[in-house]
């Protein structure tokens, strides 16, 4: 389909260090450049196989095979890593994309299903009398499953549109400091966005599949498919377990949680700017309480992993959770804020912001109170998971 290919390549030279320090970055094209810039000798990269895969099945993955192919460095020796950030940022900002899209299309296909399939009655007496038995959304444990669905997305859609601002900032403010705090908002959050999107993701397309029930399960109905290709987000771009460690210790650890403090500071404004309104409190006090807390357990973090690294490792994944329900917690206090004035202004579309101001207290009400048990096993540390001996975990 073209006239040649090229692959960016990761390789370490003979006299590199081992580690992640000895990688560079190269350019293998398919077919060697002639001096006057014709289509010169074929080089010897090849594609060996395509992986079978569990998801996206329209997207191959191919395995290339280098026999000897010549490869030609981009940028400086040992700084591969590097050139490969460039693009690493925004694929895993498109992958949190990727888990918030399927998640949103579970939760289409689950809440249509949910008002059409007849299954029971609802538990206070019928709700549609005139058919043989009430659509499953009467049933608090379906409206559970939607409702979970329903404010992971939202809250995605506001986060990612957040980030998305930032990016526009951190390139073309005229303003040196707000590019920064731009920037540094951004570096903090990506880590949250691929990981914290992509297992709600995960968990909505899931949840789709079980509002379907046995349908869900089969080929036929379009759910299975979601959880298939969403499950691909959680490991490629980095793992969530390694975005929980770049956070931790990249993002906040290492300087000293500048950035965090940045992003804490931000939603203490918000809180404060918006406490006179006591129909906020429900979103407020519990975002406050939880944004005030977040310097004391870095902290107790960065102590304990100064004493023993392995408290960092334990700490990171219940870590990034907590940093994602701060942020979309302050994403649904805000958009309970917007829809309050615009239903006080006399808006229109009343469904629409009510349906937001209700989602908002489902959020605060059944899925952001996750903060206390993941506190609870932060604190817990390492020791649980260092101390079992690796020849013990057969018995
Ligand atoms: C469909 C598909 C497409 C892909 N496309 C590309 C592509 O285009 N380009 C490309 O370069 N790569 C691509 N990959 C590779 C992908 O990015 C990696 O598979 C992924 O980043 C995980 O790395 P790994 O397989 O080496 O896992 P490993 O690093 O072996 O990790 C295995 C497990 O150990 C955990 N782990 C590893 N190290 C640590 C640590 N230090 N601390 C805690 N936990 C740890 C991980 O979280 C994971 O759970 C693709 C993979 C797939 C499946």
């Amino acid at each position: 389909m073209s006239d040649n290919i090229i692959h960016l390549v990761l390789a370490r030279l003979p006299d590199s260090p081992k580690d992640v320090k000895g990688i560079s970055l190269f350019i293998v094209p398919k077919f060697l450049i002639n001096e006057d810039g014709s289509l010169g000798e074929r080089n010897p990269v090849s594609c060996g196989a395509l992986e079978h895969k569990m998801g996206i099945k329209a997207n191959a993955t191919a395995v290339i095979n280098l026999d000897g192919a010549k490869g030609y460095l981009i940028g400086e020796v040992n700084k591969g890593l590097a050139c490969m950030f460039t693009m690493m940022n925004a694929a895993r900002l498109g992958c949190g994309m990727q888990g918030l899209g399927l998640g949103e299309a579970a939760f289409q296909g689950a809440l249509a299903y949910a008002k059409e399939r007849l299954q029971m009655r609802a538990l206070n007496g019928p709700k549609a009398p005139e058919k043989a038995a009430d659509p499953i959304i009467v049933h608090p444990d379906v409206r559970r499953m939607l409702l979970t669905q329903k404010a992971y997305t939202e809250a995605g859609r506001a986060f990612t549109a957040f980030l998305a601002l930032q990016l526009d900032i951190e390139e073309k403010s005229p303003d040196a400091e707000a590019r920064q705090e731009a920037a540094d908002l951004v570096a903090l959050l990506t880590p949250v966005a691929k990981a914290f999107m992509t297992d709600n993701g995960y968990l909505a397309t899931n949840l789709g599949m079980q509002v379907f029930g046995g349908h869900g399960f089969i080929r036929e109905w379009g759910m299975e498919q979601l959880v298939r290709d969403c499950r691909i987000s959680q490991i490629y771009e980095g793992t969530n377990g390694i975005q929980a460690i770049d956070l931790l210790g990249r993002k906040v650890l290492m300087d000293q949680g500048q950035k965090l403090r940045k992003f804490t500071k931000r939603i203490h404004k918000f809180c404060e700017a918006n406490s006179a309104d006591s129909r906020l409190t429900p979103f407020l006090e519990p975002l406050n309480g939880l944004n005030k807390q977040m310097a004391e357990i870095t902290m107790q973090i960065g102590m304990g992993a100064m004493m023993n690294k392995d408290e960092a490792g334990a700490a990171a994944t219940d870590y990034l959770r907590l940093v994602g329900h701060l942020t979309y917690g302050y994403f649904w206090a805000w958009m309970a804020k917007v829809a309050l004035e615009k239903l006080d202004a006399g808006s229109a579309e009343t469904g629409f912001y009510e349906a937001k101001v209700k989602t908002a207290q489902f959020y605060f009400s059944k899925l952001f109170p996750e903060i206390h048990s993941l506190i609870v096993t932060l604190k817990a540390g390492a020791k649980p998971l260092m101390d079992l001996e690796e020849d013990h975990f057969a018995f």
